[in-house]
């Protein structure tokens, strides 16, 4: 399947040192397949005008392109309605917008948010923000050495005072996935809240938020092969309907005089002044795309490539694997005796891309002993020659390092 959807990827057309990039970073963000690129011309060249604003032909046209956008990210998400869908500008997005409006609701002095030590800044930061302005507390789930979430520990912290659980599907850093359903539902019969970050998720794993049972599901485009700016914040529609609004300003309301503003249902209450609207039409793109390759061959693809990286990069020697979960993704972090950083700089010169750093998980770093690590996260145009290009130049940076 591979070079078929590798060839769809015009980023990999351009010249290198002569060769294709190894490109190992889609955790951070993804190259975008040429049906994206296609869809944010065609929106820009054809059909572009502000959206639900305008009574001329062309306005509807863009306003459809939108809010089709909206079901296609409804149907890939399994919500009961695309009025669920909440368009932001990305998963930090999401996670602000939900700590100020159902956060400053729901929580008082005293309450609980609970997080496991595995998140991103993203859902880290903006909890903690919360529980300055209200006086909650921060709980955090342990992980174990392995890096899976320690489930005893979740059950132990979930508690009477527990409103709020947030939790990320897939861990950027380690690629675990995390047992949701169970979670959820230890969640639920607290009567807390369940946040899933799912910003790692969407690219590797089929996702039902309905089946999960989650109240809110947050992810961003970019990392699924859609442009950068658009993000999704799924909510049940009972509770979305019950928040209010995080920005002031147009379309997100029913009626304004000075004396008082009624705010409109949601999405549009949530979604204050000109949105995204060519990110949206890229991100359904994107979606459409994801969909065609199917998450069955997605997944085995995946599976394969973690196989064949796993095995090449223990063959180098003093690297230690950081993340070793039994249910994992195809990321792969590692520390050796090279400092991440230089041994970054050298693979890049090496034409291969990976990242190091705390991968904005700095808790979790703390956890496993380490400042940092080299990453290499593995998506749907990547290959076993990618791998390969991997080991051998950490081979190559051995020989400059520890000659
Ligand atoms: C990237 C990432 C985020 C933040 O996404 P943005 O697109 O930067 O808003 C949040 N959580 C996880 C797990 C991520 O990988």
């Amino acid at each position: 399947m591979n070079d078929e959807i590798r060839r769809q990827f015009p980023f990999f057309q351009q010249p290198n040192h002569g060769r294709e990039l190894a490109y190992l970073d889609s955790a951070a963000s993804a190259q975008k397949p040429q049906v994206v690129l296609d869809a944010l011309e065609r929106l820009y060249a054809r059909d572009y005008a502000n959206i639900h604003r305008g009574v001329y032909e062309l306005s509807a046209r863009a306003t459809r392109a939108h809010e089709g956008a909206r079901k296609t990210v409804a149907r890939f998400l399994g919500a009961r309605n695309s009025s669920e869908i909440i368009f932001v500008r990305g998963a930090t997005e999401a996670i602000n917008l939900l700590a100020n409006t159902i956060g400053r609701q729901r929580l008082g002095y005293g309450d609980e948010i609970l997080i496991t030590h595995m998140e991103h800044h993203a859902n880290i930061v903006p909890w903690q923000m919360l529980c300055e302005q209200t006086g909650a507390t921060l709980r955090v789930t342990e992980i174990n050495d392995q890096g899976e979430l320690d489930l005893d520990s979740y059950a132990a912290l979930l508690g009477p005072r527990t409103r709020i659980v947030s939790a990320t599907h897939v861990s950027n850093a380690l690629g675990t996935i995390n047992p949701l359903g169970e979670m959820i539902r230890l969640a639920h019969e607290r009567d807390a809240l369940f946040v899933v970050d799912g910003a790692q998720a969407v690219p590797h794993l089929p996702v039902d938020v309905r089946e999960l049972d989650c109240d809110f599901y947050v992810f961003s485009g970019h990392k699924l092969y859609g442009p950068t700016g658009i993000g999704v914040l799924y909510g049940k529609q009972e509770l979305l309907a019950e928040m209010p609004p995080y920005q002031g300003g147009g379309d997100m309301i029913a009626s304004v005089t000075f004396a008082q503003t009624t705010y409109a249902e949601p999405p549009a209450r949530f979604e204050a002044g000109t949105p995204d609207i060519a990110g949206a039409v890229g991100l359904a793109a994107a979606i459409d795309f994801v969909e065609g390759i199917g998450f069955d061959a997605i997944q085995a693809h995946d599976a394969e490539l973690l196989a064949y990286g796993t095995k090449r990069l223990l063959e180098i020697p003093n690297l230690r694997l950081v993340g070793t979960a039994r249910e994992k993704v195809a990321v792969l972090s590692f520390v050796t005796d090279i400092h991440p950083h230089d041994l970054a700089t050298v693979l890049d010169k090496q034409g291969v891309a990976v990242r190091a750093g705390h991968h904005c998980a700095q808790p979790l770093m703390e956890r496993f002993g380490v400042a940092a690590t080299t990453r290499a996260s593995l998506c749907v145009f990547n290959n076993k020659a990618d791998l390969d290009a991997l080991a051998d130049g950490l081979l190559e940076a051995r020989r400059i390092f520890h000659p």
